[in-house]
């Protein structure tokens, strides 16, 4: 079999393709290279799987992500693929049986971890297989500044010399311009077809919310996901264990992971996140690298990430499968002030230090914006959405702004008059007119300042200040315990030059409305169950994740079609040849037994 769209349909159960896949492949087909920048979950293995089956020889897949190879080789298994890997959890019997089936022409895809690739023994391997691609995945490894970087996979351009002839392909889901360049430049990749894909997720739904009382409205937003897997991101390792035990009290199925953690224990709590349907990770960025599970259904953050790139790159870890996901995550003041502490703590020349500090600003832009996230979001990355997206927070539920230009002047000039020395705690008691041992201490209550601004609540100045701060007027001095000094910035705000819309910050009683359940309306939740018990037994019986024998999509459109026979059940999303007669009689009698029952 050798059309792509023949095996799209055949072997995979799809009818189209998706973007620029069928270009992409068809560059492969005719022996070009290329380089595909696709966001998580756009589609990008299909783009190689296909070339792979479709051309003479064996598709050599690179990736850095050797825990996954096991359940890749299961899933494409399933599929009625002969593939195989070769990495260092395989005896050197094993090896050697892979080793014979690559040579005699019995393997459509083998994946190879780089440390392995480049070794000659491996390359005069290839040298006397027939090789159909290389496809090099997670390409960003190569990038010195991103944090995956891999020096093994600086070795690859080997390939390039060593098979002239044999096509390569490189992907990944990283955003930036310097990082594709640098993957160009290192894997030899400048003649390749550049495809780079919009960095839009639109089934993700982003939420941002103010943090107030994080487990409460932690524990609100997870009332959605009884049922679902999903990953709550904490800045500090003694955070994510406290926090999946009190989830575990609560009836979770949660797991917390670090770096801390010993290397077989992150190896089980991951194995677990990966091949059941329901498990919670409460883990710092230690864990996610490649996570390749499809059906994560949510990104929890309790603690602000540095930068946008690290959210949108720890989001996008949800709902790779197109399915609704979301990501959610509650901020406040303290993080901008224990994120900037971090940062002066850490080692590095002045420049990056305000690099960073303004990737930082960015980030909290975002929290801040009054608009839709997904554009704010997307222009970060240099793209435009032209109208609001209607799937974010800001959009379902707007946003109310006031007149905060009187209150902004108020608040910058208490840090002026205290001399740029003081925290927000201060400065509020100070506007408020609150006679504290430190205000009476310091004299404060003799400032023309003190109490101008008791009319307003303590939350309220917290929302100015907060804002003063995400919108570069104010900073936060770590040097000296969070005091709040002047930039220049805030001048004509002062001169009353400068208007100053705030936004209102939502109260707890509006946040806790809830918007959405993970299921469709009209979904049957007895069948769905039926089906989900299904495909569970199908999978444990063989030992693999169950979104490898049926993604949530296909059991969705299982659902709502109600096959009767095998000829329907074939033109379901996601069921090939191999799975229809794997699987689809087990499926039919589900069916058939709950329409029985109804
Ligand atoms: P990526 O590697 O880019 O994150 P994947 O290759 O894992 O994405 O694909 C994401 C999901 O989309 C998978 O569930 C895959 O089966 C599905 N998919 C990919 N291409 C198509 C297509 N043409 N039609 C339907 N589903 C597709
Ligand atoms: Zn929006």
């Amino acid at each position: 079999m050798s059309d792509p769209q023949q095996i799209l349909e055949q072997t995979f159960g799809y009818t189209d393709f998706r973007g620029a896949q069928e270009e992409i492949i068809s560059v492969l087909m005719s022996g070009g290279d290329a380089l595909v920048l696709m966001p998580t979950g756009g589609g990008k293995s299909l783009c190689y799987q296909i070339p792979s089956l479709a051309r003479a020889g064996c598709g050599i897949v690179i990736s850095p992500l050797i825990a996954l190879m096991q359940d890749q080789v299961a899933a494409l298994t399933q599929l009625g693929i002969r593939a195989a890997f070769l990495n260092s959890t395989l005896t050197r019997s094993e090896a050697e049986a892979v080793e014979a089936d690559l040579l005699t022409g019995r393997l459509d895809m083998l994946y190879v971890a780089p440390e392995r690739l480049v070794q000659e023994s491996t390359l005069e391997l290839l040298d006397a297989a027939g090789i159909a691609l290389f496809a090099i995945d997670e390409a960003h490894c190569v990038s010195q500044w991103g944090h995956d970087f891999r020096v093994d996979y600086l070795k690859l351009a080997v390939l390039e010399n060593r098979y002239p002839d044999v096509p390569r392909i490189a992907l990944t889901a990283t955003a930036d311009e310097r990082t594709r360049e640098e993957i160009s430049e290192r894997l030899h990749l400048e003649g390749a077809r550049r495809f780079v894909a919009g960095f839009d997720r639109p089934n993700i739904r982003y939420r941002i919310a103010l943090k107030n009382n994080p487990r409460t409205q932690l524990a609100r937003f997870l009332a959605d996901y009884r049922d679902a897997a999903g990953i709550v991101y904490c800045l500090s390792r003694k955070k994510t264990e406290d926090t999946a035990e009190w989830l575990v009290d609560q009836g979770f199925d949660a797991l917390a992971y670090h770096a801390g953690l010993d290397s077989d224990v992150r190896a089980a709590r991951q194995a677990r996140f990966l091949r059941e349907e329901a498990v919670i990770m409460v883990a710092t960025i230690a864990f996610g690298m490649g996570i390749d599970k499809p059906d994560v259904r949510f990104v929890a953050h309790l603690d602000m990430p540095k930068t946008v790139e690290a959210y949108y790159q720890e989001t996008g870890r949800a709902g790779r499968d197109g399915e609704p996901a979301e990501a959610w995550m509650v901020y406040g003041l303290q993080d901008v002030i224990k994120l900037r502490q971090m940062m002066a703590a850490s080692e590095g020349s002045e420049e990056h230090k305000r690099a960073e500090q303004h990737r930082l600003n960015a980030m909290l832009g975002l929290c801040e914006v009054t608009t839709c996230r997904r554009q704010a979001l997307l222009r970060y990355f240099g793209e435009v959405l032209p109208a609001p997206c209607g799937n974010c927070d800001n959009c379902l539920d707007p946003v109310e702004t006031w007149d905060g230009t009187e209150a902004a002047q108020m608040a910058l000039s208490a840090a002026y008059r205290t001399g740029q020395r003081f925290g927000v705690n201060h400065l509020i008691d100070l506007l408020r007119g609150e006679r504290t041992e430190k205000i009476v201490q310091f004299r404060h209550d003799r400032l023309p300042t003190f109490g101008v601004g008791a009319g307003v609540d303590a939350d309220q100045w917290r929302s100015v200040f907060r804002q003063l701060v995400a919108r570069g007027n104010l900073s936060v001095a770590v040097d000296r315990f969070g005091a709040l000094c002047l930039e220049e910035s805030c001048r004509p705000i002062l001169r009353g030059e400068e208007h100053v819309d705030l936004r209102r910050d939502v109260k707890r009683r509006a946040a806790a409305k809830q918007t959405k359940t993970p299921l469709p309306a009209d979904i049957d939740v007895a069948l769905w169950e039926a089906l989900r018990d299904c495909r569970r037994e199908f999978a444990e019986a063989q030992g693999v994740p169950p979104y490898v024998v049926f993604h949530d999509r296909t059991l969705k459109e299982m659902c709502a079609r109600m096959p009767t026979d095998l000829e329907a059940m074939a033109g379901i999303s996601g069921i090939g040849e191999r799975k229809l007669e794997k699987y689809g009689p087990g499926f039919l009698e589900v069916i058939e037994r709950h329409m029985a029952q109804a």
